[in-house]
């Protein structure tokens, strides 16, 4: 693998496939690697029980090939974590990228030669290959797990993050859940009834919203596909393409709708947040289960869930305020907390967010101009460009909206279609390298932002980058 290529793709997932196969249509010699097994990115690591999209499939798409929507067809509203990942393995193979992706394969480090102007890329398995551009689809690194120093604990530990593909049996068996964000508003009702016992360790807590996921057949799929040149137009402008303005509503019937339409554009307002808390409330019909999982900030975040609250009902779930009362010790058999009270546990659960943590490309030994250090340079123009890095695109840094905010196959795919174009534009010149020159740290205010400045960009000829 000592051959020289166009541009080396670090990542798999949504935005690494996109971007191999745009720069592949380009002419361009294109190798992708992936740490992990197979494709997908975060949906092959976060392989959990009850992993889910909150955005609708049909929003959770490229546009960029009408064949792969007519082609695929989601069968619910919101689709699993399994099956997400079943449509991420389709597009690798319908558009033939397997044979230019290196699977199971770590990027560790990327040096830039100036007098050569070329990266020398070195794997995990000690190979190097030379590029002209490196795109990192790294992602972001998921996050935080609980900090707790966990080798006195005899049981299995496992992290949503690093879910085995071969689901790990947990029947019969006393689980811990560490956390109560989004991976633990998903998993816990999906395994309650499974477990011997089931002890949620709780957190801070988000506002959910009862999922309202109809199962899709033909006469669905076929709405959302007749609507494919409109929401190849609208989507990179709105959250879902031109369902936005839905968050004017009265709560109670956005609530009804069982989206993520009640956070459209930010965090809901006091009305709608207030109305969502009480809601929580009712469910949960227990003032002490309410104190720890209905939260006190309007600006708390939001998921979907399917029985969440509910699972607090039975018998064999056990409910822990981790802020009332703190992990005191690990223990073989369990966790002991401050006030003495110990939880036998067989299988610790640590949850960790997706796309939640720093670039995962933080992660890689990465030097630009004069040996200097990625880590060193946390600024990014748009996210695609860091200063003192030529010819290094990057898909995964701030100020690109997350997955909080934006469908992320469009902010991927746009950001995928930018980079090719800026290759093209490039070479058509004459040109050898681009690089971010300044970074003016201006907020974006969602994926609508971001595109139009990511298009002013190309329009006015690249000013914020310098061509060489
Ligand atoms: C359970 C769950 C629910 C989600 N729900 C939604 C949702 O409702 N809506 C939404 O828009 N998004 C959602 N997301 C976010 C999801 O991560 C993004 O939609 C999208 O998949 C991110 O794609 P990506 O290609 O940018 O990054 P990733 O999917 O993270 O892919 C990055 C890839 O890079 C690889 N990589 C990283 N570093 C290296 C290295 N040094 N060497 C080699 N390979 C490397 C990783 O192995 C990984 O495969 C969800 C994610 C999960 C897991």
């Amino acid at each position: 693998m000592g051959d020289e290529l166009d541009v080396v793709v670090i990542g798999a997932g949504v935005a690494g496939l996109a971007t191999l196969h745009l720069l592949r249509g380009q002419g361009l010699r294109v190798r992708a690697y992936d740490a992990a097994d197979d494709v997908g990115g975060s949906w092959w690591w976060h392989g959990y029980p009850g992993s889910r999209l909150d955005t609708e499939g049909a929003s959770y798409q490229y546009s960029f090939s009408e064949d792969l929507v007519r082609d695929w067809g989601w069968s619910e509203r919101f689709p699993a974590g399994y099956e997400v990942l079943r449509w991420l393995r389709f597009v690798a193979d319908r558009l033939d990228l397997r044979r230019d992706i290196v699977l199971g394969t770590p990027v560790v480090a990327a040096a830039f030669d100036e007098e050569r102007a070329r990266w020398t890329v070195r794997t995990g398995h000690g190979e190097t290959v030379e590029a002209r551009f490196v795109v990192a689809c790294t992602g972001l690194i998921p996050g935080p797990a609980e900090a707790l120093e966990l080798d006195g604990f005899a049981g299995t530990v496992v992290r949503t993050s690093r879910w085995p593909e071969k689901s790990l049996d947990l029947g019969g068996r006393r689980v811990g859940v560490l956390g109560s964000g989004t991976p633990a508003v998903q998993l816990v009702p999906r395994i309650a009834a499974e477990t011997a016992h089931l002890t949620l360790f709780a957190r801070e807590p988000v506002a959910v919203v009862p999922r309202v996921n109809t199962m899709y057949g033909w006469q669905e799929r076929d709405a959302y596909r007749s609507r494919f040149a409109e929401r190849r137009a609208t989507l990179p402008h709105t959250v879902t393409g031109g369902e936005d303005g839905h968050r004017a509503g009265d709560p109670a019937g956005l609530y009804a709708d069982g989206s993520r339409r009640l956070w459209f554009g930010g965090p809901p307002d006091a009305a709608v947040a207030g109305y969502v808390r009480a809601a929580m409330t009712a469910r949960l019909d227990d003032p002490a289960l309410a104190a720890v999982l209905v939260p006190a900030d309007d600006d708390a975040p939001m998921a979907l869930d399917a029985g969440y609250l509910e699972a607090f009902g039975r018998a064999d779930v056990t409910l822990v305020d981790l802020r009332a009362d703190p992990v005191a010790a690990v223990r073989a058999g369990g966790l002991e907390l401050a006030s003495g009270a110990v939880h036998e546990i067989d299988v610790l659960v640590l949850t960790e967010e997706p796309d939640a943590g720093p670039p995962a490309l933080a992660d890689v030994d990465v030097r630009g101009r004069d040996g200097r250090a990625l880590a060193d340079a946390p600024e990014t123009v748009l996210g695609l460009g860091v200063p003192g890095f030529p010819n290094l695109f990057t898909t995964a840094a701030a100020p690109a909206p997350t997955s909080a905010r934006a469908v992320m196959t469009t902010v991927r795919q746009h950001q995928a279609e930018w980079i090719t174009r800026a290759i093209r534009d490039l070479d058509a010149a004459g040109g050898s390298t681009i690089e971010a020159v300044a970074a003016d740290g201006a907020a974006v205010d969602g994926v609508g932002d971001y595109v139009a400045r990511c298009e002013a960009e190309t329009a006015a000829g690249y000013p914020s980058f310098r061509r060489g």
